[in-house]
């Protein structure tokens, strides 16, 4: 069974790179030079300071012990599950009193002493104590269950609550919380993807209110959700901000969203690793969708997940849609659907969904980019096009492979091809030494060509509509020109 939570980059800024100096400084350096710990102080005012304000957003973005976790022992952590035990508000509680009891009475024990030089060094140690403890519990929970174990029950983190929800009844959280906001849930793939990169484990896109916030307190606001979600309809807002862009977000595309029971009626390989699934509607009959528009397929349902793909059938009668799926090495999803999905079985559907690469065809010309698996909504917009091509008088298909034996649906393009004199099917391979065609990548093609008026519509790994976005703006092709999806 492949891994539910996956690693993925959580280091934004330079302090959350190397912040851990500071964790190793004080922890180790302390035990020679107590008076180090001193520098602990104003951490902890600000961080109190800061989340009567912002929630725990100094755990996510400051803390040196969070850089620790996230920078140094991330990469060889186990990242597993966070038992909830880690996570109970008994322990949370006991640990938080027990931490402030011990803390108090070593304060009070040393107070005793002030006025001597002594004084700052005892006191300076006991910081230094509970950062080396920090460091090595933390640390050893990092590697073995979870890099952010400790952030469930760490007494600052406890603290920093309380002095948030101080600021909340005060009210001036409102004004500068900035919390994970869903620009629309319309959008949302309810793939998990924001709960399976979450350091906290949080499960943001089951508990959107309804001003499309997530509102938990336990949220480190570190922006990995954001980063990560492929809708790309994350960002980190306060209230006000939620409400504007809930109010000015376009769903063109989404609107027609809706839950669909189908069956399984055909499954096709087309290759080792890639499989071609034909779903029949039973609930509704009829579900009318456009070529380019992409479907979302249960995967299962605690927690509910569902992966989007492409649809890569022609739309003949409404009653049925294929989609062409590529089994990722470790893909959670695509290892679910591969085991489990046979002829027969009742799978459930949302959608249809998207607009990107749905084909404006009031324009004249019109390129189409894809890049390995983002061939599949291709397959369905050219039929599309060749049946119906609208204004278009021109319309080219730029499909690129690593290697010249992944090209699927070759011979469906190239018949395509054969029936429209509009129609031109380039390939291009980047690393076959023996393929006689056109080497490199879709962007070496894009290069070459005189793209004046052209739209351009892509679909493949983000890597590939990246640097396909970065080569067409220097080729000063305007954006509203480019459309693109990343599968
Ligand atoms: C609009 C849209 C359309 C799409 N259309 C298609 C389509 O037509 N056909 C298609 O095949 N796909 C398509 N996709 C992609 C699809 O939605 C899934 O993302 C894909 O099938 C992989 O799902 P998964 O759950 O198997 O992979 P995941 O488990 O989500 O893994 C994703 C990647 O992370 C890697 N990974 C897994 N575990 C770990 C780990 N522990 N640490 C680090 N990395 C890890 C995997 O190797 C994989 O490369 C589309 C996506 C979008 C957004
Ligand atoms: S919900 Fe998002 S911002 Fe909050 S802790 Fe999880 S990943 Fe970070
Ligand atoms: S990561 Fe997936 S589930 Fe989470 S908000 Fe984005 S699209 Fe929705």
């Amino acid at each position: 069974m492949s891994a539910f939570y996956i690693k993925t980059n959580r280091i934004f800024t330079p302090i959350r790179k190397y912040g851990w100096t500071f964790t190793l400084l004080v922890a180790i350096g302390g035990i020679w030079f107590p008076k180090l710990g001193l520098l602990v102080i104003p951490v902890i005012v600000s961080l109190l300071l800061l989340s009567f304000f912002k929630g725990r957003y100094w755990c996510g973005n400051f803390c040196a012990h969070g850089s620790l976790f996230d920078s140094l022992l991330y990469p060889i952590s186990q990242n597993r599950k966070i038992p909830s035990f880690f996570k109970s508000k008994y322990l949370i509680g006991a640990f938080f009193i027990w931490f402030s009891f011990n803390l108090i009475r070593k304060f009070i024990k040393v107070s005793a002493l002030f006025g001597s030089m002594a004084f700052w060094d005892k006191l300076g140690f006991i910081f230094v104590a509970s950062y080396l403890m920090v460091t090595i519990i933390g640390g050893l929970l990092s590697l073995f269950v979870s890099p952010r174990t400790w952030c469930n029950f760490c007494p600052m983190g406890s603290l920093q609550r309380l002095s948030y929800k101080l600021g909340k009844l005060i009210g001036v959280a409102k004004k500068f919380d900035e919390k994970v906001t869903a620009a629309t849930t319309e959008m949302c793939h309810t793939c998990g993807k924001c709960a399976r990169v979450c350091p906290m484990q949080l499960t943001p896109y089951q508990e959107f209110s309804d001003k499309n916030q997530f509102d938990s307190d336990i949220c480190i606001r570190c922006s990995t959700c954001v980063e990560n979600c492929p809708a790309g309809i994350l960002s980190l807002g306060t209230e006000e901000e939620a409400i504007k862009i809930k109010e000015n977000t376009d769903i063109t595309g989404y609107e027609n969203r809706q839950k669909i029971t189908a069956v399984i009626e055909k499954i096709t390989p087309i290759k080792d690793d890639i499989i071609e699934y034909t779903f029949k509607f039973r609930s509704p009959e009829k579900v009318d969708y456009n070529e380019g528009q992409f479907i979302l397929v249960k995967i299962q349902d605690e927690p509910e997940m569902y992966r989007a793909y492409s649809i890569s059938s022609y739309n003949t009668d409404s009653t049925r849609l294929s989609v062409t799926i590529k089994k990722m090495e470790n893909g959670y999803g695509t290892n679910i659907i591969f085991d489990q999905f046979k002829e027969g079985k009742k799978v459930e559907l949302e959608g249809p969904m998207g607009k990107e690469l749905v084909i404006d065809k009031s324009a004249e010309k019109v390129i189409l980019v894809a890049g390995g698996i983002g061939i599949t909504p291709f397959k369905a917009i050219v039929k599309d096009l060749v049946k119906h091509s609208g204004n278009l008088k021109d319309f080219k298909l730029i499909y690129g492979a690593n290697y010249a034996n992944e090209f699927i649906y070759d011979d469906e393009f190239k018949k395509l091809q054969s029936e429209s004199d509009k129609f031109d099917y380039i390939k291009v391979v980047a690393f076959d030494e023996n393929w006689k065609g056109k080497k490199g990548f879709v962007t070496d093609v894009m290069k070459d060509m005189n793209l004046q008026g052209y739209k351009i519509y892509m679909c493949g790994p983000k890597p590939m509509t990246d640097a396909s976005v970065k080569v067409l703006k220097n080729m000063n092709v305007s954006e509203d020109k480019i459309y693109y999806e990343s599968a």
